[in-house]
């Protein structure tokens, strides 16, 4: 595949200025970062394109070769500190240490590398989730060796310069006609080695700990929200920034309770006589109990929304309804006598069903045409 100009990569034009093109280039790699696009496998490529081409035309000379002899000019030229084959942690890196400033840029040819993001599932009940809450949560993870403050190398040692790529971390080999940058076999792209490792961690600089980590969650979080605690993720490497956690909300059933954003749903069963004959009801909320007036002649599956009796979403400043649905229920479990008062009950309303039942009236009509058609 072609490669694409460098100013098209970063929609500037030929002329820009050093500000235009930092100004570009925040822009699209704030945009692309994997982070911000974990399902986008194409946004990847898309940041590796925009750091490249920030890379060269940041860096004046580059920028002049670039302007007069195109890709061909400046290909030998990406590596060193980073670029071309470069992984994804010192990536990361850049950008951090760029935008962010800082952001634990590596001493000299060293190369650190973020640490990983870590996700946790955090599971809340729906009160909870509404009224917010601090929990404290237990999170497995590397952290930075203390004996040796994330050096790997053995208290009173300092790590030494790796000797067969000089500390860069990269190497040249020649493949037949082209020079390509591999990440140095020696020391792993670290740029350093360990004569004398830690103990502790063997040289690693991180070890494996529980953390335990208090977590504040906003009322009117729901399943699917994410909370970011930055900088609780994974240690990086080579004391490089740690990632980020990320908590994401998963709100348990409620008995009673369904959540619809800040809606909330219940199921209200009533008796038969009480659907015919309407009365008050209490009615749980949240906030305590409230009467529910359900008139005479309710049928069953009629909804009643009781304003401002919902929940206030994390991002809405309203309160939402409460939505209750009214359910008659059959009656079970009956004696002979309440048999036969029922018996009594139907038999008095014989004469009169279609006054008093319309709907099954209406539907043993639709039967009878619906058989009579059949017929004809
Ligand atoms: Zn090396
Ligand atoms: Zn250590």
């Amino acid at each position: 595949m072609a490669k694409r100009d460098y100013y098209e990569v970063l929609g500037v034009s030929k002329n820009a200025s050093d500000a235009d093109l930092k100004k570009a280039y925040r822009k699209l790699a704030m945009k692309f970062h994997p982070d911000r696009n974990p399902d986008d496998d194409s946004a990847e490529e898309k940041f590796k394109e925009v750091k490249e081409a920030h890379d060269i035309l940041s860096d004046a000379q580059k920028r002049a070769t670039y302007d007069q002899f195109g890709h061909a000019g400046v290909e030998n030229s990406m590596g060193g500190g980073g670029g071309g084959g470069a992984g994804f942690g010192d990536i990361f890196d850049s950008v951090f240490g760029d935008i962010f400033g800082g952001g634990g840029g590596g001493r000299g040819g060293e190369r650190v590398y973020r640490g990983a993001d870590l996700r946790y599932e955090l599971g809340l009940t729906l009160e909870e989730a509404v009224a917010g809450t601090t929990v404290k949560i237990r999170v497995p993870k590397q952290v930075e060796c203390e004996p040796c403050n994330g050096t790997g190398a053995k208290k009173g040692s300092e790590p030494v310069s790796c000797t067969t790529c000089n500390g860069v971390g990269q190497v040249r080999m020649q493949q037949g006609f082209f020079s390509v940058q591999q990440t140095c076999p020696q020391c792993r792209g670290a740029g350093k080695m360990i004569k004398d490792p830690c103990t502790a961690c063997r040289g690693q600089g991180r070890v494996r700990d529980n953390k335990t980590i208090s977590v504040k969650v906003p009322p009117g979080v729901d399943t699917g929200d994410r909370i970011r605690l930055s900088g609780e993720g994974e240690a990086g490497q080579n004391r490089g920034p740690s990632g980020d956690l990320y908590v994401d909300v998963a709100v348990k059933e409620h008995s009673i309770f369904t959540r619809d954003d800040s809606d909330l749903h219940c199921e209200v069963p009533i008796s038969f006589a009480t659907a015919a004959l309407g009365g008050e009801f209490e009615v749980p909320t949240l906030d305590g109990r409230v009467k529910l007036k359900i008139p005479a002649e309710s049928q069953s599956g009629k909804m009643f929304r009781l304003r401002g009796k919902g929940v206030k979403s994390v991002r809405g400043s309203m309160k939402g309804d409460l939505l209750c649905r009214i359910v008659v229920e059959t009656p079970v479990n009956l004696s002979k006598k309440q048999k036969e008062l029922l018996r009594d009950f139907d038999k008095a309303m014989g004469a009169d069903s279609e006054k008093h039942s319309p709907q099954a009236s209406s539907w043993l009509d639709g039967v009878k045409k619906f058989f009579d058609s059949m017929t004809q």
